[in-house]
């Protein structure tokens, strides 16, 4: 019997110290606040991408137990259409579009692309078929055309233009010195925010994926810029299933639905008149973005009469 209980008792104790280790682990995450890292189901698939509709069902997240982010979120953007998530300022709309990447894995509730758990699908495949256009898009120390072709490497030099002319950065791109070839970044010439965000469009452009995600910049653009980046989404959206999270609302006027987020559930949605006539959290929330507009072209008014 004792030959028996030895070896037992050994591989009780190595099943211990390997609980043990895993709780270490866990609770070296917890303490780092950085998240378990994401991997692939053993049995992962390739996402099967047919009309490319995606749903939220339920979804439920928290970076940190204490804190619930998302509780309870509901909805869908069908084929091809544009859906906005606009709410105050750390209502979750970023959240939204890192579950639906997969940064993060959801705590409740689940995610889906044409059906498929974007947990059961493998990860270089979900990336593949999504295209993400930041709120700040950092470029590579390289020329121009190099940061564009990023988004499909076998492009030509004639794709490249096309992708910069419909993303309205060619003519830009044209009145620098060196043209495409000119280096940016870093070590080269400096972009604006605005400008950086068109090359990320004209790249986005290139690769063609069939989900879009547009994490829209914060920053106050000036009208004319903004006109112009609103002109190359719309070119690159359409037809094309969008999620679209809005820190302002000029650029949602279009979408097909505009999901109003705040402190985690979904307070109202429907399309922009429709909002405006409900006469709730998205029409104070647009009449206080108009007043803000309308004191800054006053100022610049001002400052171009001086
Ligand atoms: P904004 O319009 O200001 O960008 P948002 O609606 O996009 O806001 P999120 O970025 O989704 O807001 O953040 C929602 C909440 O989650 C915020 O309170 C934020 O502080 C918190 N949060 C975001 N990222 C993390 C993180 N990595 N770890 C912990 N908390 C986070």
């Amino acid at each position: 019997l004792m030959q028996i209980a030895i070896p037992l008792n050994f591989i009780g104790f190595i099943y211990r110290e390997i609980r043990q280790g895993l709780a270490d682990i866990e609770e070296m995450f917890a303490l780092l606040r950085v998240p378990a890292e994401i991997t692939d189901k053993p049995d992962a698939a390739a996402l099967q991408v047919q009309d490319a509709a995606i749903r939220f069902e339920n979804v439920t997240f928290h970076y940190d137990e204490s804190r619930p982010i998302l509780k309870g979120v509901d909805f869908e953007v069908p084929a091809g259409k544009t859906v906005a998530i606009v709410g105050p300022s750390g209502a979750g709309k970023s959240t939204i579009s890192r579950l639906l990447f997969r940064f993060y894995d959801v705590t409740g509730g689940r995610v889906t692309i044409d059906g498929q758990d974007v947990r059961d699908v493998t990860q270089a495949s979900l990336r593949e078929a999504i295209g993400m256009v930041p709120q700040d898009t950092v470029l590579f120390n390289e020329s121009i055309a190099y940061n564009i072709r990023y988004g499909r490497v076998n492009a030509t030099d004639a794709e490249i233009r096309e992708a910069a002319r419909m993303a309205q950065i060619h003519d830009f791109i044209e009145t620098l010195p060196e043209g495409f070839a000119t280096e940016v970044g870093e070590r080269g010439l400096k972009l604006s925010g605005g400008e950086k965000q068109r090359v990320a469009i004209a790249r986005t452009i290139l690769k063609a994926p069939p989900v879009l995600i547009l994490d829209e910049a914060t920053s106050a653009l000036d009208t004319h810029t903004e006109r112009e980046i609103q002109s190359a989404l719309d070119h690159v959206s359409q037809n094309r299933t969008t999620l679209v999270i809005a820190h302002r609302l000029s650029t949602v006027v279009n979408a097909h639905q505009i999901i109003v987020l705040e402190g985690g559930r979904i307070a109202e949605r429907g399309t922009h008149s429709e909002l405006l006539e409900a006469n709730g959290l998205y029409a104070s929330m647009w009449a206080r973005q108009r007043e803000a507009d309308e004191a800054e072209e006053r100022l610049r008014a001002v400052r171009a009469a001086d």
